[in-house]
């Protein structure tokens, strides 16, 4: 599915030909530029401000809107101006094209959908939200205990990554203490790994009152961490967990290109912080969470549709355990180890 592919066979003639339907025409013409009225949000027009350049094929209106939008979303923005929500495949639709020259599917519906999501995602590019920082100081209750922190040495992790990662123990909750930092090295939340059995596993840790939680959206773990490195490789491995980019630490060390979501979505300020670092390829390494082949197949599908949407921004590939032997149920790809980890990565799906 190529969004980018319909943009470019829109040529300036031709939105001035689509804009001409309403009734509008640019005001000043140059080779870089047309200027409109502000038909984005005035349904009679309005001051010249908004601009189309040609290049980058987006329009930018400086008043109101305050923001940049395609062809399609402006369509979407005049219609909704005269009454009438559409989509944005629809408003694709009302620019003349025929969508069914750019995708290989033949489910209407799936072409529909994909488009759609695409577009509310895309959306929230603007809101570059900062997060709240911490009070570093916070750590301090917290100790680095190796006895305690044994479980997650057993497990792969070594003790210099969890020292490089500010790993450290609660023995008043007895559970682990994994901060998460923003890209500066802001700290921006403490989570725990409890132990005790009553309720979740992984939740933010309350401290004087308050919740050290963040919205995990706008963030990802270990790109504080790895983010030179990433960037000089422009490829970048996302994990579910925490735990994942630790054990990656512990055999990579500091050619360590991994981040994790901490959960299966990935948003658009999550995408950002990847641009921000040039990257150009991602790898998906979600946990195993199927048993037999048919469930794979289903997840399959599933994180196809995220790969989908990544797919405008990188190159994108998923790591399956297609034999179904490598890892145990939900394992993620790295837990059993260097060797697995590098036979599944080698079996990568591309999309
Ligand atoms: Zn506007």
């Amino acid at each position: 599915m190529d969004i980018k592919k319909i943009k470019e066979k829109i040529d300036s003639e031709q939105i001035k030909k689509i804009i001409s339907n309403y009734g509008f025409y640019p005001v000043y013409e140059n080779e870089n530029i047309l200027i409109y009225p502000t038909i984005c949000h005035n349904i009679d027009g309005g001051s010249h401000k908004l601009y189309y350049y040609k290049n980058s094929k987006l329009f930018v209106c400086y008043t109101e809107c305050n923001s940049s939008f395609d062809i399609f979303e402006l369509i979407q923005k005049m219609e909704k101006l005269r009454g009438f929500n559409i989509t944005i495949f629809e408003a694709i639709s009302k620019c003349g094209i025929n969508t069914f020259d750019f995708f290989e599917e033949v489910n209407y519906n799936s072409i529909e959908q994909d488009i759609n999501s695409l577009y509310s995602l895309l959306r929230t590019k603007n809101t570059e939200i900062k997060l709240n920082s911490l009070d570093q100081h916070i750590l301090s209750r917290f100790i680095f205990d190796k006895n305690a922190l044994s479980i997650w040495y057993k497990e792969g992790i070594s003790y210099d990554t969890m020292i490089k990662y500010n790993i450290k123990y609660d023995p008043i909750e007895n559970c682990i203490i994994i901060p998460n930092y923003d890209l500066d090295n802001n700290l921006i939340s403490i989570r725990g790994r409890f132990f005790n059995d009553d309720g979740a596993k992984y939740k933010p840790i309350i401290f004087n009152n308050q919740l050290l939680s963040h919205p995990s959206a706008l963030n990802l773990y270990g790109l504080n961490v790895n983010k030179n490195y990433i960037e000089s490789i422009q490829k970048a491995i996302i994990f579910e967990g925490e735990k994942s980019v630790l054990k990656m630490d512990s055999i990579y060390g500091n050619k360590n290109y991994s981040v994790a979501t901490l959960g299966k979505n990935i948003s658009m300020q999550q995408i950002n912080l990847l641009n921000k670092l040039k990257v150009k390829e991602v790898i998906l390494a979600y946990d195993a969470d199927y048993k037999t082949y048919q469930e794979l197949k289903n997840k399959q599908l599933e994180y196809i549709k995220i790969a989908k949407t990544l797919k405008t921004f990188f190159n994108v590939s998923i790591l399956f355990d297609y034999d179904r032997n490598k890892l145990d149920y939900k394992d993620s790809p790295i837990d059993k180890g260097k060797d697995i980890f590098e036979e599944i990565l080698k079996q990568r799906l591309y999309i």
